[in-house]
């Protein structure tokens, strides 16, 4: 899309640089000039200018600079497209028209209408986890040990066992039957009608990357099954193409992303600090999701499950990974079963330790396909000796195939 140098100069000059990169770094006046922590690089004392006068920001430590444009770039990974789109919707500059077909503009509108309902439900849901109603899933939250304020950020919410009063209340707000099944918020049959999807659950409200929920999990309260259910995929809802805790992690800058099972294990590991934290949508780990973490971070450390099924989980996330040009670690939870346990059980800095300490994920694999052999035995031997000469021939580049070797 290309937009007129008029316009593009009109969204620059009604967002004021100081103004936009204020939203994510600290920064203190200094004569004419604001200093901050450089977002681009490592620091410990500001050596990230922004000028007001000129408009554009200059980093004297890593020489990052440009102006509010690029730093959302750079910054939120946007394309030029993306960036401007962003900050003319913020300045409340309308940009001239795509030339979409009917077609496009349908879908775009319906979009937009799924993300109002979703919204709408998200809120309500919010709203009743803090009700009379709500209190068994409150209580739930607060035993997995989440503050009010871990609660308040993931937005998380409660379904309790009405099975058709957020229909009622969206339709209350003006929304049609259609608009909230195909949202995946209800369903019908023939006995109760149009009736909740989901009821006496917790909700875990699924954003994207930029905040906007566009599908919901829910995690049961008791024994009834399933124990997670999922939005199912919509127009707005590709789980292929979005992680949950993304549109935190997204702007962590660890210089890597954790990979989790759950939703529960992200939400406890951002309560730690470790907002890099990230898992895949009640699925397994894909392809797009791989290379959506490719924006982020050239390193991705696994923390699944240490059970026999995290472990397969792992091995199959690790060769996606690898697919996608990514460096895949594994992080080593023994004791315990999973991260959230994990943490409760030995904190903060021994996780920190073990995120340094994560394995290879080459002899990870190799550790687990020894425990298929017998090593005492010849033959078993050189079967295992033989899968690890074909792996090794996986690596392309014979630097590398030499140092693994
Ligand atoms: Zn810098």
């Amino acid at each position: 899309m290309y937009y007129p140098d008029e316009v593009v100069e009109e969204v620059r000059m009604k967002n004021d640089i100081v103004d936009v990169i204020s939203g994510y770094v600290k920064m203190q006046r200094r004569g004419s000039n604001y200093f901050g922590l450089c977002p681009f690089h490592n620091e410990k004392s500001p050596s990230f200018s922004v000028s007001q006068i000129k408009q554009m920001y200059y980093c004297f430590g890593c020489g990052a600079g440009g102006n509010v444009f690029t730093f959302l770039m750079e910054y939120e990974n946007y394309s030029f497209e993306e960036a401007i789109k962003f900050l003319a919707d913020k300045a409340g500059v309308s940009l001239p028209e795509t030339d979409y077909s009917v077609e496009a503009r349908r879908n775009e509108n319906k979009r937009a209408k799924l993300l109002a309902v979703n919204k709408e439900a998200a809120r309500y849901f919010y709203y009743q986890l803090r009700s009379q109603k709500g209190q068994v899933g409150y209580r739930y939250l607060r035993e997995r040990a989440l503050s009010d304020e871990t609660i308040k950020k993931f937005g998380l919410g409660f379904a309790h066992v009405t099975s058709d009063d957020l229909t009622k209340y969206l339709k209350s707000k003006g929304y049609e039957d259609k608009l909230i099944m195909e949202a995946g918020l209800a369903g019908f049959d023939e006995k109760y009608g149009v009736h909740d999807k989901f009821w006496n659950r917790v909700m875990f409200p699924i954003q994207d990357g930029n905040h906007r929920v566009i599908g919901f999990g829910g995690r049961v309260m008791g024994d009834g099954k399933p124990k997670y259910l999922n939005s199912p995929e919509t127009m707005i809802f590709d789980k292929s193409k979005n992680l949950y805790g993304l549109n935190f992690a997204r702007t962590a800058r660890a210089g890597h992303i954790i990979l989790c099972e759950g939703y529960m294990d992200v939400i406890a590991m951002h309560q730690s600090g470790f907002t890099q934290a990230v898992a895949s949508l009640g699925t397994s780990f894909t392809a797009g999701q791989a290379n959506l973490l490719r924006r982020y971070a050239k390193e991705v450390i696994l923390a699944y499950d240490s059970d026999g099924a995290g472990v397969n989980a792992a091995l199959r996330a690790i060769g996606i990974l690898k697919e996608a040009g990514l460096t895949g670690k594994v992080l080593n939870l023994e004791p315990y079963k999973d991260p959230d346990e994990f943490m409760k059980n030995l904190g903060e800095d021994v996780f920190k330790e073990r995120l340094r300490q994560a394995e290879n994920s080459f002899f990870f694999e190799l550790r687990m396909s020894e425990k298929n052999y017998n090593l005492k035995d010849p033959e078993s031997k050189t079967r295992f000796h033989r899968e690890i000469a074909q792996k090794l021939c996986g690596f392309s580049e014979e630097v590398e195939r030499e140092n693994y070797i």
